[in-house]
This record gives structure tokens, sequence and C-alpha cells, in this order.
């Protein structure tokens, strides 16, 4: 069974779905693995490194598209969907309420296909395959570093015989594995940290982390399926965003990183709230590629208002930090597929019991299979 590595295509993506180290399992497990010159480049991985691992490199993206057994860190396009062959698997983010373009060029190249963001994340074992909790983490990190390196003071106070600084204040909102991240990078780099969600769950953690959980004066629980949030109801947003603008007067940065699966990101941050900001302070919006939280966002952008706030919209902070997301992508996504079989022992297959395949299986030889069945729903 050949494994292929295309180079990624989107826009800004540095990242690569193999490492030279998960080649060389790949490999041991009894896969080949093909990979397209220069896929690593962007995350630091030479060619050499790739091929000293055991990967034959491949000089067009469609020798890697024909493989049995497609990798990647981004859907493919249409085009690159139409290079597979008929039965090969495909792993990669799929969406698959929101792709259906995709998924009928998929259909007709009668291909199977697991989308990452469809695993059941709640089971204990899918954790080592969870790209969508290793990428948050990283998104979290380097938004708060983005956000330091335009915010022209400390994140700590400073305490000197030059006179007295407060800490920075920051608001992180939504607390879900990139707030989380965010929330402790702030605390490490000294700042005071507050923190707001929907999801009661949150608060716990939020305070173990050492930040302040903010909360509004209306009992709604935003907990949904999988442990994901729900759409609230506008009373309830209309609340939030007077705290944030209460709470927007005072803080230096705000980070936002409020999603709902399948729908637009909630905008929670309004124009009103981004004037009374103080001159200088900063935004970093994570929600920016679904839309954005924050009315000043401009995706992929920074741009200062007439109010000397900057706010940062970039869709690609892991890329940001290629080399260590692509690891952990690569590792969990190798993780999954050495778990659909050995194929020293030709058993590489499409378990229907398995709940971590059966919850990502997307389309099987070409038809549908998604939503699955309710106990494996995530
Ligand atoms: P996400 O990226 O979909 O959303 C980010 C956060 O935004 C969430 O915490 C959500 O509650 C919050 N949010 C949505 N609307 C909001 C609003 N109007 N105001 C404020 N906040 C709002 O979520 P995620 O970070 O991928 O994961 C969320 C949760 O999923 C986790 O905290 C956890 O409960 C669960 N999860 C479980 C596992 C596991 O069991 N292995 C792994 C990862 C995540």
């Amino acid at each position: 069974i050949t494994v292929g590595i295309p180079t990624e295509t989107f826009d800004l993506e540095k990242r690569v779905c193999a490492t030279p180290d998960t080649v060389a399992k790949l490999k041991s497990a009894g896969f080949n693995v093909v990979v397209q010159k220069g896929a690593g480049v962007g995350s630091d991985f030479s060619d050499e490194a790739y091929e000293s691992a055991g990967a034959e490199m491949a000089s067009s993206a469609a020798d890697a598209w024909k493989c049995d057994v497609v990798l990647h860190v981004r859907a493919p396009t249409t085009a690159e969907a139409g290079k597979m062959k008929e039965g090969a698997t495909l792993i990669s983010p799929l969406q698959p309420a929101q792709n259906e373009a995709l998924l009928e060029k998929l259909k007709s190249q009668k291909v199977n296909a697991l989308g990452l963001d469809c695993i059941p994340r709640m089971l204990s074992r899918a954790q080592a395959f969870d790209t969508l909790s290793s990428t948050a983490n990283i998104t979290g990190y380097r938004a708060v570093i983005e956000a330091a390196n335009e915010l022209p003071r400390f994140l700590a106070g400073s305490f000197t015989m030059a006179g007295n600084v407060p800490p920075a204040k920051v608001l992180v909102v939504g607390a879900g594995v990139a707030g989380l991240a965010a929330i402790q990078t702030a605390k490490n780099l000294g700042a005071v940290v507050r923190a707001f969600d929907v999801r009661p769950a949150a608060r716990e953690q939020v305070e173990s982390m050492g930040g302040e959980y903010l909360t509004v004066d209306i009992e709604e629980d935003g907990s949904g399926a999988g442990g994901y949030a729900k759409e609230m109801s506008q009373e309830f947003i209309d609340a939030e965003m007077a705290l944030f603008k209460a709470q927007a007067a005072e803080c230096d940065i705000i980070i936002t990183t409020a999603l709902i699966p399948g729908r637009a990101a909630p905008k929670l941050i309004l124009q009103e709230a981004v004037d009374v900001m103080k001159p200088g302070s900063v935004t970093v919006d994570l929600a920016a590629e679904a839309g954005g939280n924050i009315a000043t966002t401009v995706r992929d952008k920074k741009i200062v208002t007439p109010n000397g706030v900057t706010c940062i919209g970039y869709s690609d902070l892991p890329s940001r930090c290629a080399g260590m997301s692509s690891t952990l992508f690569a590792n969990n996504v190798t993780n999954f597929l050495l778990s659909m079989g050995d194929p020293k022992e030709k058993r590489f297959y499409i378990d229907h019991k398995d709940e971590a395949v059966r919850g990502a299986l997307v389309l099987e030889k070409g038809e549908m299979m998604w939503p699955p069945p309710e106990p494996v729903k995530p």
C-alpha cells in the first residue's frame, strides 16, 4: 500500500501531512510512502530528510495524488480530488456539511474519504488522532505571541525605581482548546487574564489556569452535542456584547475563538466595543476564517483602526509555527492510519465497528456514509 503526501496548495498554508519521522514509522509498518518534492520545505523538512527516512520523492503532485492512501492537511480542491484513483482512500479535513462540490467530485472518483474533523473527539482512544486539538493548541499560543508583538508594552507588570506599570489585561472569548492555550500563554507572560464561554464546564478550566471567569446575568447553557457550543438566544448574545464592550475599555488585548460547528462565527465584539479600546491595544480574531467574531477583523490582514487599535485576522497561525504544527498533525494522522490495519499482514481496511473510523467515514467507494448512525455521532 502506497501513501501519498502531496504539497499543500491552500493560500498561506506551510504545513505538510508527514515528517521524516512519520515516514519512517509508516515504512516500518509496511507502507510505501511517496512525498511530493518540496512538500516539507515550508515546515523546514528537506527532500533529503524524507529520502533518508525511506520516502520516494515524486516530482509532480499527480504522482502523490494517485497513491492508494492520500494524507492532506487541508481539504483538497476539486481539481486535486480529480487526481485520485478509484478505490483509493483520502484522509483529510472534509467538513462534509459545507463542502458539497468537493464531495460530489470525490463521489465521482469512487474513493473512500475519512474526515479528520469528523473523528469523535470524546472517544479516549481517538485523542491520539485529534488534529483539531493539536492545531487549536498552537493557534491559541500563537495568537498571544502575535498580540504581544504588536502591544507597545510588557504583558507582565513592571515594578522598578523608574515607576510601577501594572500587568496588561487580556480578555479571551471562548475557552475551548485554543482559548485555554491562549489563557495559559498570556498567564505565563504575566498578564491578568479574563475569559468567557457559553459552556458552564469552561469555568473550572479557566480558573484552574489562573484566569478570571466572567459571567452574564442570564442562565442559559450553551453546551451542545459532542461538547461543542450551540447557537445562543439573541438575549444572551446581547448580554455578552454588553459585557465585552465594558471589558474592551479596560483590556489591552482581546482574543476571540468563538465557533459553532457548521455555522458562521457569532459576531460578538461590535464596532462600538472596538471604538472604546485604548490606543495601542490589540485584537486577534481566531474565528477570522469562519467570518470573524470582531467587527473590525479583515481576514489574513493586520489593520489599525482610527482610534489606534491593531486588529489581527491572520488565518494562518498554525503555519506560523509550521514545523511544530506539521509534526503534531502528521503524528495524529499517522496514528489514525496505523490504527486501521497492518499492511504487512495485508490487513488495511475500513472497519465499520471501529467508532473512530466509522465516525470519520464520509464516503466509501464513492457512496455517502455521513452522518454516521447514532452511537458514533461526534
Ligand atoms: P470550538 O473551536 O468549536 O469553539 C471554541 C469555543 O468557543 C468553545 O469553547 C465554545 O463553547 C465557544 N463559543 C461558542 N460560541 C460562543 C459565544 N457566543 N460566546 C463565547 N464563547 C462561545 O471548540 P473546541 O475548542 O474545538 O472544543 C470545545 C470543546 O469540545 C472542549 O472544550 C471540550 O469540551 C470538547 N473537546 C473534547 C475533547 C475530548 O474529549 N478529547 C477534545 C477536544 C475538545
